[in-house]
């Protein structure tokens, strides 16, 4: 089909919508503002692990995401729990052990990384569809037309489909004319899923902690990390741990942070830490492609799926979507699955 639409962001809502849009005859472009594809997930490869600093779970309600999982041949594997967990509840004592529930729900990770989701996808679109590096900062609409310009460019299009997080969409991105009032005012009070979240992985050559029977989980009251999990490969030739940071910890140097997890890490598995291979970590809050952070406070998945972002602007050519304007799942990878499979429903349908 003749029509031209461009798809602001190559996260998981861009590259779903372009590879679904694809599949319906139209032809597209995706304009990214970063130097890399996948946005919120970011898989980084070493030593044989896959260390997920951004998205990791999915679970088995995630039907959409499934679906496509299937459709891109990507296999899935349970998160190992078996055996004990510890739990930290104070600095005066060290963590005690406990056995986990049985009967949890199960998370489920991708074999290979999260990423590969993400590589498959732009694969099936054409990377040569795909321009990175190309931020988006102003949209306008001269009667049918509307025009994208990004860095390096000026684009005239039918369409848009903007990825975007709402709330730095509408401070980072102007448009002439001015999107509705209640589109703007919901837009920046809209919350951004794991905009504040710290992310880290440490990598082993074995995982020790299994052989005294604990399954790496970890919970703790003092931090620095307040959650933890057994992060190896299905394949068992990767062996990791990662965890969250507790938030307050953003405005130390990575080397600070380090040191801090690795004494931690010898309160609960000992002495055999320190052989660990790396340390790498994610502090999401200094990610200015996903949030704009002015410590104003909006509560988690406040206004995601909002009635306003289910609308089409600008003459019916442009489209808010992005995992936070999904109904269902709003800010988890299924939300972003189910949001490109709206709007592409509503695209044909146009
Ligand atoms: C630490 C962390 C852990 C998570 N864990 C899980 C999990 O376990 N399970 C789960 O289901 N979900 C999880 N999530 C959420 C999941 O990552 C998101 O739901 C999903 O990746 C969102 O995809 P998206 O395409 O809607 O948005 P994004 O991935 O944010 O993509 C938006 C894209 O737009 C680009 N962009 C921004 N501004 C511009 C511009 N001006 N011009 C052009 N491009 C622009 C960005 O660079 C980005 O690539 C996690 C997220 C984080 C950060």
């Amino acid at each position: 089909m003749e029509k031209n639409i461009v798809i602001l962001g190559a996260g998981l809502s861009g590259l779903t919508t372009a590879y679904l849009l694809q599949k319906e005859g139209f032809s597209v472009k995706i304009l990214e503002a970063n130097t890399r594809l996948g946005g919120r997930i970011y898989t980084k490869k070493t030593n044989n692990a896959n260390i997920e600093l951004g998205a990791t779970w999915l679970w088995k309600y995630n039907t959409a995401l499934i679906q496509l999982c299937k459709e891109l041949d990507i296999q899935l594997f349970e998160q190992k729990m078996d055996g004990d967990a510890l739990f930290e509840a104070m600095n005066a004592h060290p963590p005690q052990r406990f056995n986990l529930p049985p009967n949890q729900e199960i998370s489920y990770r991708i074999v290979d990384g999260t990423h590969t989701i993400i590589e498959k996808l732009a694969f099936k679109i054409g990377r040569e569809n795909i321009y990175l590096d190309e931020k988006v900062t102003h949209i306008n609409q001269f009667e049918n037309q509307l025009t994208v310009t990004s860095k390096n460019k000026t684009y005239e299009v039918d369409y848009v489909i903007s990825t975007v997080p709402p709330r730095l969409l509408i401070q980072s991105i102007t448009f002439s004319p001015e999107l509705p009032k209640d589109v703007i005012t919901v837009a920046n009070q809209t919350h951004t899923w794991m905009k504040d979240s710290i992310k880290f992985a440490i990598v082993f050559d074995t995982p020790f902690w299994r052989k005294n029977g604990l399954s790496g989980v970890g919970f703790s009251n003092v931090g620095p990390f307040t959650e933890l999990y057994d992060h190896c490969t299905v394949q068992e030739n990767g062996f990791a741990l990662m965890g969250f940071l507790n938030g307050g910890l953003a405005e130390l140097t990575k080397e600070q942070r380090e040191a801090k997890v690795i004494l931690q890490l010898k309160k609960f598995f000992g002495e055999q830490v320190n052989n660990y291979l790396v340390y790498d970590e994610k502090i999401w809050k200094k990610e200015t492609l996903t949030c704009i952070h002015d410590n104003q406070f909006i509560f988690p998945h406040q206004n995601n799926g909002h009635e306003v972002f289910q609308d089409s602007f600008m003459n019916h050519k442009l489209y808010i979507s992005g995992t936070e304007t999904s109904k269902t799942y709003g800010g988890y990878m299924e939300g972003a699955v189910r949001r490109a499979i709206e709007i592409v429903q509503q695209i044909t349908k146009d």
